[in-house]
């Protein structure tokens, strides 16, 4: 098929990372195209915790610190992608409790208490009595708690939704049932992609943020790959006949999570699975999911169940984001998000865009440089 004239930049994946890179690529005056294949994306899935603090693991400092940047800026990027999309982008300022449903949990939670002061996050430990009394429908049985105040909470789909506005609004163009099927290259230099169809774009810069389907990709030599595995995760979205209001804060166990959307749906998760590619929910998945939730928050047993979902979680080998520029020339990387790509849309947007303005990546975030991948130095 015949080429067709292309764009300054095609951004590969019209996921959150995709579409908010675009758009701020756009409000700097780049001409940008998004290509999206329709893929089972993990934005879908999402349950949308903003929540570094709750989730902060021995060894991931790098990855903690820009999960609080994007936290931080959080809500001034949900504000101004509201007002630009004419919609809500579906942020809450919910905060987060952690419950201990036994004393093995309430041992594990004393544990996480120390560390997360140790690094001076805001972490209140409370008895059960306190934190019934912020949250009424938790068990009598619950031993202890801890809460995150400033762990809120988007809903994926509502944030995806404003960003395709705010990318059209911005002068930037999205293309549906746009399949790329392989990156072209020419002289150690991207210059665009190849649908499906076998349609060719040409493109000064291709941003990749395909997610967890960027590995399957062709057209790049394995010296220049990012290595991206899929990792299952099966979630319910649930609906509280009674309306909102059950729980205000998103309830975590140390298994599970319940999610509260303002109109009193819910979104409880999720498993986390090796299994490649597999999107089939299971008995067991939800069985455990149903169980850990349940002990804590009895009420959950009143909801509806509207869908049993998987989606694939984009991990690389170090649970680290590659957000920067890849080893040929107009290659650029934003993928491997793993379980923080809702989090980290604000920050992986502000970077992706500096890089394909034609910025450096600021010294803060060289933990998430590309190259640390690549036996080939980025170009
Ligand atoms: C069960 C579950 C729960 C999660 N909960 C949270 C959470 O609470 N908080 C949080 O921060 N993160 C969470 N995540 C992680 C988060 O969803 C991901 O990190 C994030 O969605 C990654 O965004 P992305 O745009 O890179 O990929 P995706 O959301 O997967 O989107 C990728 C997009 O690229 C497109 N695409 C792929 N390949 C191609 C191609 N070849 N050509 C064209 N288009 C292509 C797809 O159609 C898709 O639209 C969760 C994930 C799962 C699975």
């Amino acid at each position: 098929m015949a080429d067709r004239h292309g764009a300054d930049v095609v951004v590969l994946g019209g996921g959150p990372i995709g579409l908010a890179t675009a758009w701020r690529a756009a409000q700097r005056g780049l001409d940008v195209l998004v290509l999206d294949a329709g893929a089972p994306a993990a934005w879908q899935v999402a349950a949308g915790m903003l929540a570094p603090a709750t989730e902060a693991e021995y060894g991931e400092e790098a990855l903690l610190e820009l999960g609080l940047r994007s936290a931080a800026s959080f809500e001034s990027f949900a504000a101004e992608l509201t007002e630009t999309a004419g919609q809500d982008a579906g942020f809450r300022r919910s905060g987060t409790l952690v419950v201990a449903r036994d004393r093995d949990d309430a041992e594990a939670l004393d544990r996480l208490f120390e560390f997360r002061t140790s690094l001076g996050l805001e972490v209140t430990r409370l008895r059960p009595t306190p934190a019934r009394r912020l949250e009424p429908a938790l068990a009598p049985t619950v031993r202890l708690a801890l809460e995150f105040p400033h762990d809120h909470s988007i809903d994926p789909r509502r944030m995806v939704c404003a960003l395709e506005v705010a990318v059209r609004r911005s002068g930037g163009e999205i293309r549906h049932g746009a399949n790329v099927v392989r990156l072209d290259a020419q002289d150690e230099r991207v210059t665009g992609v190849q649908l499906e169809t076998g349609e060719r774009i040409s493109a000064a810069q291709v941003l990749v943020a395909g997610g967890a389907w960027t590995s399957t990709l062709a057209g790049l030599p394995d010296e220049v790959r990012v290595p991206v595995r899929p990792v299952k995760g099966q979630v319910l979205r649930l609906r509280d006949p009674a309306g909102p209001g059950l729980v205000q804060r998103s309830i975590r166990t140390l298994d599970a999570y319940l999610v509260p959307r303002a109109d009193g749906g819910y979104v409880l998760g999720a498993t986390m699975e090796d299994q490649g590619f597999d999107l089939t929910p299971t008995a067991g998945g939800v069985f455990e999911l149903l169980r850990d939730l349940s002990e804590v928050l009895p009420g959950l047993f009143e909801m509806q169940i509207e869908e049993v979902l998987c989606g694939l979680r984009p991990a690389t080998p170090d649970n680290r984001p590659a957000v920067g520029p890849g080893a040929l020339d107009g290659l650029v990387w934003s993928t491997g998000h793993f379980r923080n790509g809702i989090l980290l849309t604000p920050v992986s947007a502000e970077l992706g865009a500096a890089v394909l303005a034609g910025e450096s990546l600021p010294e803060w975030a060289r933990d998430c440089a590309p190259e640390r991948f690549t036996t080939k130095a980025a170009a």
